[in-house]
């Protein structure tokens, strides 16, 4: 299947405590937005990480754009989000447009070096997440939205053909978080980029997302989200309020 951008067969992770993630076999397609929830713990992050090649499986497989994970090497088609990005210290000496480049640089061989067109790509894209009047100013002088667009703006800076965000939204207010979630929906939408989006906002994914991916260790959901939203299975397991709310999509 050519159009096929993910792929996980009986995909099986452990730690040392032992399989946080079991028999997960999923399918995403090219412009597919996937909103990826579970309860804390129950392996989202596991899942994602697995698919970018830094968790490896116990058992079963992963394919990113046909290709096996462990030998998927073209990772600028690839833009990612981590759930926690430990690089803003009030005083890392780094400008927002620096950083952005730096999503370019890692895929470059030496000399590492931006070009000139390296440059006018970090400002396009600034431009395109509407901060390009924040290119010269210290990461550490953002407010948490602006930070997070710029982290955005960085796993976009190469034109991924496949984005994944993990918890993107969850140090932002709710006004930001709008605007952070229309942003996503646009790039899939305009771009077609295939979107994976990992979050606790169950009362706002449906809204953006495509598709719900809904994890307990298992999947317990994969489909689409009107399917979800008309299972009699998952008001069984949600309560038909909590599916409600789930399904409410404005
Ligand atoms: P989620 O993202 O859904 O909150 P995670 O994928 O982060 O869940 O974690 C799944 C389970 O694996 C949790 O029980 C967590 O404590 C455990 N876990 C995550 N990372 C590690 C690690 N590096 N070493 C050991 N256990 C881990
Ligand atoms: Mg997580």
């Amino acid at each position: 299947m050519p159009d096929e951008v993910v792929r996980t067969v009986n995909l099986t992770c452990s730690y040392r405590v032992g399989p946080v993630l079991e028999d997960i076999s999923i399918s995403v397609s090219a412009g597919d937005y996937v909103g990826i929830a579970g309860p804390n713990g129950s392996g989202k992050s596991t899942l994602v990480r697995a698919l970018l090649g830094l968790n490896s499986l116990s058992s079963g497989s992963a394919a990113l754009f046909g290709v096996p994970c462990e030998r998927f090497s073209e990772w600028g088609r690839v833009g990612y989000l981590p759930q926690h990005v430990k690089l803003f210290n009030p005083v890392f000496p780094a400008t927002v447009a620096e950083t952005v480049g730096l999503g370019l640089l890692s895929l470059k061989r030496f000399p590492r070096r931006l070009k000139r067109l390296d440059k006018q790509r970090v400002h396009a894209v600034l431009d395109e997440l509407g901060v390009s009047d924040l290119a010269g100013k210290l990461i550490g002088e953002l407010s948490g939205g602006q930070q997070q667009r710029v982290l955005l703006a960085r796993a976009l800076v190469n034109n991924p053909e496949l984005l994944i965000l993990d918890e993107p939204t969850a140090a932002l207010d709710p006004e930001t978080r709008e605007r952070f979630y229309r942003l996503v929906s646009d790039i899939n939408r305009n771009q077609g980029v295939t979107v994976l989006l990992v979050t606790h906002d169950m009362g706002t994914i449906g809204l953006h997302a495509s598709k719900l991916l809904y994890l307990d260790k298992r999947v317990l959901f994969y489909g689409n989200f009107d399917e979800f939203c008309h299972s009699a299975e998952m008001s069984t397991l949600f309560g038909e309020h909590s599916q409600h709310m789930m399904c409410h999509r404005h």
